[in-house]
């Protein structure tokens, strides 16, 4: 058993979305679970298409979510020597040709064949034959290289995702592998890629299965083996349209941004293809040590946005502490926060995480941790409801016990009942204008445990601050 080599060849021609990046990981967890080797491959050659932008992308992308590759990323377009090599060895062996037919010819072999009902395709009309006689070439016309493909049987794979798949070579026309000027042509750069990186598992996108035979055909051609395949059904939005920008879907690195952890979209994007009994929120290594190709499903996956932001959620449960507060420290920064100036994020994280999907919305909500929310406070009607007379009397009240109350959480939650009991209020009408006073928000966590993590000088400013105001 030769070890396991996968890759994940991604075309830098636009947009990262969830479900061109799922291409990456299920390679990637192949190669992990069985020691081998993870390969990224940049299929670059479309040079109008191609960006460094999309490449940065899918480095970046890859980078977050901890795709790490053994060999790579390797450049297509720095392989065209090595293209070049082989088309000229195909030729000399015999397993491709020369073709000079024009297009004006091709048109019109493709308009007649259609006018007599039938499927239009090459005639092999350059193809050398035994006793055949080929045209003379015509002169000063670059011609193009076909494969030649076998004629009659069949081309079969066992995939993975798919079963049994039979082509039958009649189907396939001989593939033009090199241009007239020379550039050699998709489908066969990934066969002699797949060949030369001694791919074992091919596992990537089912809009590549008509490619299959193609590429089979040329493997043998070559005298390689073909290796296993798994063409992966295509993600759908909800509404069950192909997920695409148009569509609504957010580039890769947009999660990032927007707070979702990667071993929380890993786990989404794998659950998103495959399934391991009901196990719906389980680590990167669990994953790993789960996957197999058995278990993708061959039904296409529907991307939902809730249930990312539900596994995401998990996961910032799950987290330890100290790890939650380390993550969630460049959030607060990038929110203008002064970070040096108030309570630890891990303390912070602590409080928020039952109650916040993100790390970029808990850093919106901790907002007043760091600043204070004198902006809020001064809008004269927000709290107005809160804020009654027979509260405003009893403050004072509260502000003079919380000079000198021990400040833990306990302590303020007691203090904040008697003073309402003394005061004759329920200690969620007081509880209510602590918090707004304090934090200027209508909702936070439990305030007893806001006002202890915030700390007592803060407190009794921002109380006196409100009151004055
Ligand atoms: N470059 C192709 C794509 O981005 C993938 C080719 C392959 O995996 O064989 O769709």
């Amino acid at each position: 058993m030769h070890a396991v080599r996968t890759r994940f060849a991604p075309s830098p021609t636009g947009f990262l979305h969830l479900g061109n990046i799922r291409s990456a990981l299920y390679p990637w967890a192949y190669a992990r679970k069985h020691h081998g080797a993870f390969i990224l491959r940049i299929e670059d050659t479309d040079a109008e298409r191609s960006t460094q932008e999309a490449v940065q992308a899918i480095l970046d992308s890859m980078a977050w979510l901890g795709f790490d590759y053994d060999e790579g990323p390797i450049y297509q377009t720095q392989r065209m020597d090595r293209y070049r090599e082989v088309v000229a060895a195909m030729l000399a062996a015999g397993t491709a040709y020369h073709c000079y037919a024009t297009t004006e010819e091709l048109d019109q072999l493709r308009a007649a064949q259609l006018a007599r009902g039938e499927k239009p395709r090459y005639d092999r009309r350059w193809r050398p034959e035994p006793g055949k006689t080929l045209p003379t070439p015509p002169a000063g016309i670059p011609p193009v290289v076909r494969f030649r493909n076998p004629l009659g049987g069949a081309v079969a794979w066992q995939d993975a995702v798919k079963g049994r798949i039979e082509i039958g070579n009649d189907e396939l026309d001989d593939l033009i592998i090199a241009r007239s000027d020379g550039v050699p042509t998709y489908n066969f750069c990934v066969v002699v890629d797949d060949l030369d990186m001694r791919i074992t598992h091919v596992i990537r996108g089912d809009d590549h299965v008509n490619n299959t035979p193609r590429q089979i055909n040329m493997i043998l051609a070559l005298g390689g083996a073909e290796p296993v395949y798994a063409h992966l059904p295509t993600v759908l939005t909800p509404e069950g349209d192909k997920l695409s920008k148009r569509h609504g879907a957010r580039g890769v690195l947009q999660y990032r941004d927007d707070g979702y952890l990667p071993e929380a979209v890993v786990n989404y994007l794998a659950r998103l293809g495959w399934a391991h009994g009901d196990a719906e929120v389980f680590s990167c290594d669990e994953f790993i040590d789960w996957f197999d190709l058995a278990h993708l499903s061959s039904a296409p996956g529907r991307f939902d946005p809730d249930k990312l932001k539900w596994v995401n959620h998990e996961h910032i449960k799950r987290l330890p502490a100290d790890e939650l507060g380390r993550r969630l420290g460049p959030f607060l920064e990038h929110a203008g926060l002064d970070v040096a100036g108030g309570p630890a994020p891990a303390s912070v994280a602590e409080l928020f995480r039952d109650r916040i999907a993100t790390l970029a919305e808990m850093a919106d909500a901790a907002h007043y941790f760091y600043a204070d929310p004198t902006h809020a406070i001064n809008v004269p009607t927000k709290f107005a409801e809160v804020m009654t007379d027979p509260v405003r009397s009893a403050l004072p009240e509260l502000l003079a016990a919380f000079e000198s109350v021990e400040w833990s959480r306990e302590a303020i939650g007691a203090t904040i009942k008697s003073v309402a009991a003394k005061c004759g209020l329920k200690t969620s009408q007081l509880m209510m204008a602590a918090r707004a006073l304090v934090t200027g928000e209508p909702q936070t966590p439990p305030i007893d445990a806001v006002l202890a993590l915030l700390g007592r000088q803060h407190t009794i400013d921002r109380l006196h601050r409100g009151l004055a105001g």
